[in-house]
């Protein structure tokens, strides 16, 4: 059985050592944190494929991770679909909602509108909440036979990876083990608020998006 090494236990980290374990391969993961600490642990986790480059790779992958979120949903693993109402205007991409399937997208009814919201798109998307999702993957690593070692990695010739097929799923933490100037972090703001009569909100009228969660 060939060894695979994942760096990061994120949500990509673990999906992406599942995916591979599926495929047949002993993984693996080291994390200097684990998943209950990670960023991945703490965000709102909708499925909402906004602003992501290349665009044609993107595309691809939004329509893709939907259809494993359909086939993943599953009681209490986190996963569910939600209605939500993404403001827009005339200067908006709007690209992402031909992503979604046929007839899970349509424009918001006057009456739907969030006050002071002239247009609005309403779709069915997957939400992957963190604090039930991330130990149903995690899980699903271990029982898979899955290793987690607790180290941070600094560099690609450290011994613990050096001549082992190793995947970076190290997320903002690449920019340090990559000595990658370049990345940086994108928009992302959770703000906790009084409940509202809608499940959630995306703007994407301003340089900014702004999720309200009940
Ligand atoms: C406020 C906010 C809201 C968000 N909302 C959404 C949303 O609604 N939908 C959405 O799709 N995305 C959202 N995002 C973005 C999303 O959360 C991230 O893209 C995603 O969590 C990144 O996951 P990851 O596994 O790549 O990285 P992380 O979760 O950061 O995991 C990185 C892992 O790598 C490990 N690591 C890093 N460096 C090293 C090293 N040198 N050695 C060893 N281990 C290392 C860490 O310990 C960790 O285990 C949001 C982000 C924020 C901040």
């Amino acid at each position: 059985m060939k060894s695979v090494k994942v760096i990061g236990c994120g949500i990509i980290g673990l999906t992406t050592a599942i995916k591979l374990q599926e495929k047949g391969f002993k993984v693996t993961i080291i994390a200097n944190e684990p998943f209950n600490k990670t960023l991945s642990s703490k965000v709102g986790a909708i499925w909402f494929p906004f602003e992501i480059h290349p665009k044609e790779k993107a595309n691809k992958w939004a329509s893709l991770t939907y259809k494993e979120y359909q086939s993943d949903e599953k009681e209490g693993n986190g996963v569910s679909f939600i209605p939500l109402i993404t403001a827009y205007n005339h200067e908006s991409n709007t690209d992402w909602i031909h992503q979604l399937p046929k007839g899970f997208v349509r424009k918001a009814l006057p009456t739907e509108l969030p006050k002071g919201i002239e247009k609005a798109h309403i779709s069915i998307v997957p939400l992957a909440e963190p604090h039930l999702y991330l130990p149903y993957l995690f899980n699903q690593f271990i029982d898979n036979g899955g290793v987690l070692k607790k180290q941070k990695i600094t560099s690609f010739n450290d011994a613990s990876i050096l001549n082992t097929l190793t995947v970076n799923c190290t997320g903002l933490g690449a920019k340090e083990l990559c000595n990658d100037e370049d990345l940086q972090p994108m928009r992302g703001q959770i703000l906790r608020c009084s409940k509202m009569d809608i499940a959630s909100y995306a703007d994407s009228t301003k340089k900014r998006s702004i999720k309200l969660f009940n």
